[in-house]
């Protein structure tokens, strides 16, 4: 855990001297990216703050109804605009990464501009691309880090209804909804406090979860009975969706989402792969169970990152080769599968 009262003081006095702050999330954002922009946001504009906010690219259906998600800019949408709202910023926040790829089509303004730079991220391995790297991986989202530092900041418990909406999206989808992560006892106190505000769960909860199209549900059924490959000996198991399952099932983006957290419920298999084919490349996501390292398995053979637990990768090689990659690779960790799994 990191000393956030340190933290929470140098942040105070650049928020309030800052003319132009520019909060930015990374791209294809989740819950916790939207979230924990969105509380910062919600936060600072309570201060009386000039504040904007921008992401690399889209927001999906299921992050798009949050309270101030219409104010944030689009980068590849709207350009020109970003462009000047990056020159003119003179204190940029990035939320929820700490990789300068995951900016996107942003990298080179962002990283290139005058202002001061802050990174708040909770993921392992921070990349120094910043003035100042505010980085706990012992929370188990971005959105709670937020919320601990916003509370230094304040002197005090802070909480208005946007904001505690939005920290709780960060904070379930992170988790999950309390299955994986680092979540904590420190977790469950935060989101004790987020519903006695009166949030709506049942809402929040619907809009997040019960959002699928019919195509992306069978296209969850296809991929589990068809496109699932389940090896016992190394306590693995990996799914593989090429365009062609993907145009049949009218795939739109972010149907896959979650896909690769499913083996994982298999008895016996602590670590699981999805790979989905996208324009010239294809895309990784790793989940384990236990103390396997996905991250770095991820790091070593598929120049990814994340989290011990659940990170991603890419390949530019074919489908086919990638997962022949893919097992190669588990055969030389097959120790771990012994010791670490
Ligand atoms: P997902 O599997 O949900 O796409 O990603 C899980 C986590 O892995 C993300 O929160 C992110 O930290 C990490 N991750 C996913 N893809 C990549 C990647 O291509 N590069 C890096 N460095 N990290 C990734
Ligand atoms: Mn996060």
């Amino acid at each position: 855990m990191i000393d956030l009262s340190k933290y929470s003081k140098e942040l105070s006095k650049f928020f309030s001297t800052a003319k132009n702050i520019l909060l930015i999330s990374h791209i294809n954002p989740d819950g916790d990216a939207i979230g924990s922009q969105l509380a910062m946001y919600h936060f600072l504009k309570s201060q009386g703050r000039n504040v904007n906010m921008m992401t690399p690219n889209y927001l999906q259906e299921f992050i798009n109804w949050m309270d101030g998600a219409e104010f944030i800019n689009i980068f590849i949408k709207e350009r020109k605009k970003c462009l000047a709202l990056i020159g003119e910023a003179d204190l940029i926040v990035m939320l929820d990464f700490n990789q300068p790829g995951r900016l996107g089509e942003a990298e080179k303004a962002v990283l290139t501009s005058s202002s001061y730079k802050v990174v708040i991220d909770h993921h392992l391995d921070p990349v120094n691309m910043a003035d100042l790297i505010i980085s706990d991986p012992t929370k188990c989202s971005t959105s709670e880090l937020v919320h601990e530092l916003v509370c230094e900041m304040n002197g005090a418990p802070y909480i208005s209804r946007p904001y505690a909406e939005a920290l709780y999206v960060g904070i379930i989808t992170d988790t999950g909804n309390f299955e994986h992560g680092t979540y904590s006892s420190r977790t469950f106190r935060i989101v004790a406090d987020l519903l006695d505000s009166g949030i709506e769960k049942a809402r929040i909860l619907n809009l997040i979860y019960n959002n699928f199209s019919a195509d992306r549900i069978r296209l969850q059924g296809f991929a589990l009975n068809r496109k699932m490959v389940v090896i016992p000996e190394y306590k693995t198991a990996y799914i593989f969706l090429s365009k062609d399952d993907l145009k049949e099932y009218n795939h739109v983006k972010g149907d896959t989402e979650g896909f690769v957290n499913m083996p994982l419920s298999i008895k016996g298999i602590n670590f699981s792969a999805l790979f989905v084919e996208k324009d010239g490349f294809v895309k990784l996501s790793f989940r384990s169970k236990g103390r396997f390292p996905t991250n770095e398995f991820a790091a070593q053979y598929f120049a990814g990152g994340g989290h011990l637990n659940a990170s991603g990768g890419e390949s530019y090689d074919t489908l086919d080769n990638t997962i022949d990659s893919f097992l190669k690779a588990l055969k030389d960790n097959v120790w771990r599968f012994e010791e670490q799994i």
